[in-house]
């Protein structure tokens, strides 16, 4: 029955029920992710246009950005031999505004009709007079236009290309809910607890549907955001909520009787005394080992705040009560890395320290794989490869992944599905502001590094431009002749793979041929194959190159105590947390570090970007302000395992309201795990109707 002659909504209602939406429009709408009833309505306004949104053309000013509204004066297409135009004119009471779209944009000139009326949005700039290039542009309706003066407040839709062809423009989606709202009665049913609603004082979901849609004032309509924004959050919470839960159910089926033997004679044993911060985050691990629920914990620590010898204390524990233990690292180069300085330490107290890598010869290889099943080799480094390729552990109960520069983290259920149920630790040097940790790693307990032991050497940053350069040049050759070592890091973004490589390779054969023909340079990409990249790390640790020359950053996270310069080409291009943690990667040993980023384009933003990192060596400063100046985008991209995508919350922007959503998200599931109360039923079936391609088998209710 179509849904115009219905009083109750069933939500799985198909969208082409609906009146006005043919077969036609429903394929553009599903194409949009529209498939049910209850989706088109959460198809929101991107924004909305009122009185006091709205400057008269009069009062614009250069450089404003803007938004006028006003009718279609004239329209036509000016031709120049250099940049052909289409021009349109637009009035209102105050006066008139050029509106331009250059060559490429033919399709404009179909859109508007003299006369209608229209709102614009751009930035004023001035050619001959002031101007908006190719703004944003709505059309209105006579009757829109005609409220507008009142306290009216029209709602502005997101459309693409496909919603376009079926008329499904702004305009056509706000004819559409007009006709909705003629028709239902705006039964939904409420997904958010009762006693949330009320506590937060959140408008109901029929009302917030109303309201967003055909706002009755600007306070009713921020009710109706604020109550989606928390919506969305509080189910991307619970999600998190309910997989930390599935953790927590796993009991384990070994136990600690102790921290054992082994971990105090490597403390004793220490060159250093642990900071502070180690001691209090061992501890935490050290809670959740002897705890007989699986521990799923994240160690955020920054560059050098000293995770692999927490990694060890607490691999020491495993060991020493008879259990083994696995480090994991994203790459073999690091692989080799961690197994070298886990085996000096390891030796001091006899811990069998073993290295499984692909690179290995098969006897050896056959060898090592006896000793994990056999239990000799307790302590076992190797790639991800180590949980993956039919690798049969005799006990193995902690697993360390060292992640370095990757987000992504290995999921629990992989592990289950080797037969393995370990505690796992999860250590990142990327420091990830609190509000997106909460998010990226929200279904993780978290311990923080958050200090530095003290080192000797100091890194001084610089940013310099193009004519300074022979200056860094001639300062790299000084040191290299004291027997020094130097990266020169080129930008490698996705998006422009192929170029970034050719500008790296052009600019290797540039140095070795022209700047430093008396060194030795090596060149280091992602595109080469691992044998390769292998041999020029170990040339560069070994000494026999004097500057690496690299376009990838996760390659540049070994240890190479010698190396003491650092060149950033292009570094307006990198993120603040890339610079930072590769500059970590000089000054390692006991001589001081200099870091020069090479602003080849200098931009206001980049600038100020840069400046941050001249100006501290914190990195949760930095990636706070990162986040700050580049949005959430780019953290939440790096994850390999998705999350729900937001439609309205901002997890910058709502972070207030994020930590509620938290806080009532795990204090449901706390109170009611699975969800069974009946008060709870419409969140439960909400939840695994929306979020169950989010969860694996040990989420589910
Ligand atoms: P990261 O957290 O970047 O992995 P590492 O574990 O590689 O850092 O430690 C960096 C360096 O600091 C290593 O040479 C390590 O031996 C040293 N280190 C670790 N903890 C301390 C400490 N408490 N005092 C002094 N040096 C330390
Ligand atoms: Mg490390």
């Amino acid at each position: 029955m179509p849904v115009s002659q219905t009083k109750n909504i069933d939500p799985i209602t198909p969208v082409t029920y609906v009146k006005g939406v043919g077969p036609k429009r429903g394929a553009a709408l599903e194409m949009s992710g529209v498939k049910t009833f209850i989706d088109l309505l959460y198809h929101f306004p991107r924004r909305y246009l009122d009185r006091s949104t709205i400057t008269p053309i009069v009062n614009l000013r250069v450089g404003m950005d803007a938004t006028i509204v006003g009718k279609i004066l004239s329209m036509n297409s000016v031709r120049t031999r250099k940049r052909p135009y289409f021009q349109v004119l637009v009035g209102d009471d105050s006066g008139q505004l050029r509106c331009v779209w250059f060559n490429g944009a033919k399709y404009i000139q179909r859109v508007f009709k003299t006369g209608d009326p229209v709102a614009m949005s751009g930035k004023v700039e001035y050619y001959g007079g002031i101007q908006f290039v190719h703004p944003d542009y709505d059309i209105l309706e006579s009757a829109e236009w005609a409220t507008l003066n009142t306290a009216r407040i029209i709602p502005l839709y997101p459309s693409t290309a496909e919603l376009k062809k079926v008329g499904l423009d702004s305009r056509g989606f706000r004819r559409l809910f007009n006709k909705v709202i003629e028709i239902i009665s705006w039964q939904v049913e409420e997904i958010l607890p009762a006693s949330v609603l009320q506590s937060l004082k959140l408008t109901g979901i029929n009302e917030a549907f109303r309201q967003i849609h055909f706002p009755d004032s600007a306070a009713a309509l921020e009710n109706a955001q604020r109550r989606f924004k928390f919506e969305e959050l509080f189910y991307l919470q619970l999600l998190l909520a309910v997989k930390r839960q599935g953790i927590k159910a796993l009991k384990k089926s070994y136990h600690y009787s102790g921290t054992g033997p082994l971990l105090k004679q490597i403390y004793e044993k220490l060159p250093f005394q642990l900071t502070s911060a180690q001691k209090k985050v061992i501890h935490e691990i050290w809670e959740d080992m002897k705890s007989e629920t699986m521990m799923n914990r994240l160690l955020q620590g920054d560059v050098g705040s000293g995770k692999t010898v927490v990694a060890l204390l607490c691999a020491s524990i495993a060991v020493g009560n008879g259990f083994q233990a696995a480090v994991m690292a994203p790459t073999e180069i690091l692989a080799e890395q961690h197994h070298r300085n886990l085996q000096k330490l390891g030796n001091v107290v006899g811990i069998k320290v073993r290295l499984l890598i692909g690179g290995q010869r098969k006897s050896e290889r056959e060898e090592i794989l006896e000793e994990i099943r056999s239990g000799t080799a307790e302590l076992i480094v190797g790639t991800h490869a180590l949980i993956q390729e039919g690798v049969e552990f005799r006990n193995l109960a902690l697993v360390v992944i060292d992640e370095q520069h990757r987000f992504g983290v290995v999921q629990r259920s992989q592990l289950i599905a080797k037969g393995f149920n370990p505690d796992v630790l999860v250590m990142t040097a990327t420091p990830i502001p609190r509000t997106m940790s909460m998010t990226l790693y929200g279904d993780m307990d978290v311990s923080i590094l958050d200090e530095l032991p003290a080192r000797k050497g100091k890194i001084i940053t610089r940013t310099v431009n193009v004519d300074q350069l022979d200056k860094v040049y001639e300062y790299i050759r000084k040191q290299v002749r004291k027997g020094d070592q130097a990266y020169i890091v080129y930008p490698l973004i996705e998006e422009s793979a192929k170029m970034d490589l050719q500008a790296a390779i052009q600019g290797y054969d540039y140095l070795r041929k022209k700047v430093f023909p008396e060194l030795r340079l090596a060149l280091l990409h992602g595109s080469m194959k691992t044998i390769e990249k292998d041999q020029v790390m170990r040339e560069f640790s070994a000494g026999t190159v004097d500057i690496l020359v690299s376009t990838t950053v996760i390659e540049v996270g070994v240890d190479n105590p010698n190396a003491t310069v650092m060149v950033i080409e292009n570094a307006e291009r990198f993120g603040l947390t890339q610079i930072h943690q590769m500059r970590g990667r000089i000054g390692r040993g006991s001589k001081n570090g200099v870091c020069a980023m090479v602003e080849r384009k200098r931009a206001e933003t980049s600038h100020k970007r840069l400046k941050i990192i001249n100006g501290t060596t914190d990195g949760f400063e930095i990636s706070e302000q990162d986040l700050k100046l580049r949005g959430p985008g780019e953290f939440y991209g790096t994850r390999q395992h998705g999350f729900p995508k937001m439609k309205i919350a901002d997890l910058l922007v709502d972070r207030e309201l994020l930590k509620i959503a938290r806080s009532e998200a795990f204090m449901l599931i706390k109170s009611d795990p699975q969800l069974r109360k009946s008060e709870y039923c419409a969140v439960r079936e909400h939840l695994i109707t929306n979020y169950s391609e989010y969860m694996n088998f040990i989420d589910i209710l």
